[in-house]
């Protein structure tokens, strides 16, 4: 399979292109390509006419852009709900299904049914196929989670089609009729006579409230709604880097559409638990590491674990001062979709003995000696 061009290299913008910038670049490509414009290759113009339109489908929606700034063509749009090898237990602790109480609250909110702008589902008309609602559900992972990336098993209830009527709601063996008042537009048209001439008037069909169907025996187990609310489990793959309020989205997992629209999707919100001793700043990762004076003084190797356990052993000079920064690159998380890492900036931290030894206090008695006279007090500068 060719390589998929990068979308902003198709509309020929910057990573920072404005709405504005992108529907101009998309108009003059959309125009250049277009198949009818292009007689003598028609199939590359056409080929070139459906990666602008993709881009500008993509880029244009802030959302979906937002997703592709992080994760690229790979991102998680790809990620079904069959993904491969799964996590060994152990990945798992802490996540605890109990957290997210009545799954009624779990969707919090309801994306209309078409979420993106490609005109589908705006349109008015009940008779067509309509995309199922988009569902938003929030999981919380820990920071050695985000780290590394993790797999997630995900229990929530949507909409899905009923298998017994395959989402006609007619029993079985019996089939839904056209609406004989409205043959089966679903709207009545009336012409009134007034003063004015000929009046046209539209409103929805009352007997199959705009369906143009009219369902005689209903599905038993749907009730006539040819959809059922079902329980359902997925394994959700967090990429690697993942930042707190990021979003991962699983499409098609939503609920089922209507009358054959296409399925709904999932947007899983992801929230970074606070860790003890990492903080985070975009792909950066803080943390504090305590020295003695002694190895302040006199330069050590110290040790510093780094996110996924691995110890790193990092020299640091003689004459360290307390609040310090050292840097170890490559190690912090990793930057959306690219190849390249943030780094891991420790502070080192002085501490001063509070207990000595008998033997430590004669030591530092006599170092006193040689060193007795206080530092001079100086002013601040920017550099401290
Ligand atoms: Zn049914
Ligand atoms: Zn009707």
């Amino acid at each position: 399979m060719a390589e998929k061009r990068d979308y902003y290299e198709v509309l020929g913008v910057n990573k920072n292109a404005t709405d504005e910038e992108l529907k101009k670049a998309y108009r003059k490509l959309a125009k250049k390509y277009h198949p009818d414009a292009n007689p003598d290759n028609k199939k590359e113009a056409e080929a070139k006419f459906k990666e602008v339109n993709e881009a500008y489908e993509n880029l244009s929606d802030p959302q979906k852009r937002q997703m592709y700034d992080q994760f690229g063509h790979n991102g998680p749009q790809g990620f079904g709900g069959n993904g491969g090898g799964f996590y060994s237990s152990s990945g798992f602790d802490g996540f605890n299904m109990g957290d997210f109480g009545d799954l009624g609250d779990i969707f919090s909110s309801f994306f209309g049914g078409g979420f993106g702008n490609s005109g589908r589902t705006t349109s008015r008309t009940k008779t067509g196929p309509i995309k199922g609602a988009s569902l938003r559900y929030d999981i919380e992972i820990s920071f050695e989670e985000a780290y590394s990336g993790v797999e997630k098993e995900i229990s929530f209830s949507r909409q899905e089609t009923c298998e017994t009527c395959n989402g006609t709601g007619a029993k079985p063996g019996t089939k839904a009729t056209t609406c004989s008042m409205c043959g089966g537009t679903g709207q009545i048209t009336q012409m009134q006579t007034t003063i004015l001439g000929q009046m046209q008037t539209t409103r929805t069909c009352p007997n199959c409230h705009g369906e143009g169907k009219v369902i005689q025996e209903p599905c038993e187990i749907c009730r006539g709604k040819g959809q059922i609310k079902k329980p359902v489990r997925i394994k959700v793959k967090i990429p690697e880097g993942i930042d707190d309020n990021q979003t991962v989205v699983l499409r098609g997992q939503g609920a089922a559409g209507i009358r054959g629209g296409e399925k709904g999707d999932l947007f899983i919100t992801v929230h970074l638990k606070n860790h003890n001793i990492y903080t985070r700043k975009g792909s950066n990762v803080y943390c504090d590491v305590p020295v003695t004076i002694t190895q302040a003084t006199l330069g050590a190797e110290i040790e510093v674990p780094m996110v996924n356990g691995v110890i790193e052993r990092f020299k640091i000079p003689e004459g360290t001062q307390t609040d310090t920064k050292f840097r170890i690159r490559g190690k912090g998380f990793r930057n959306g979709n690219s190849s390249t890492y943030g780094d891991f900036i420790f502070t080192v931290i002085v501490k001063t003995p509070k207990r000595l030894t008998k033997e430590q206090r004669d030591l530092l008695e006599k170092l006193a000696i040689t060193m007795n006279e206080q530092p001079p007090i100086r002013k601040k500068g920017i550099f401290g």
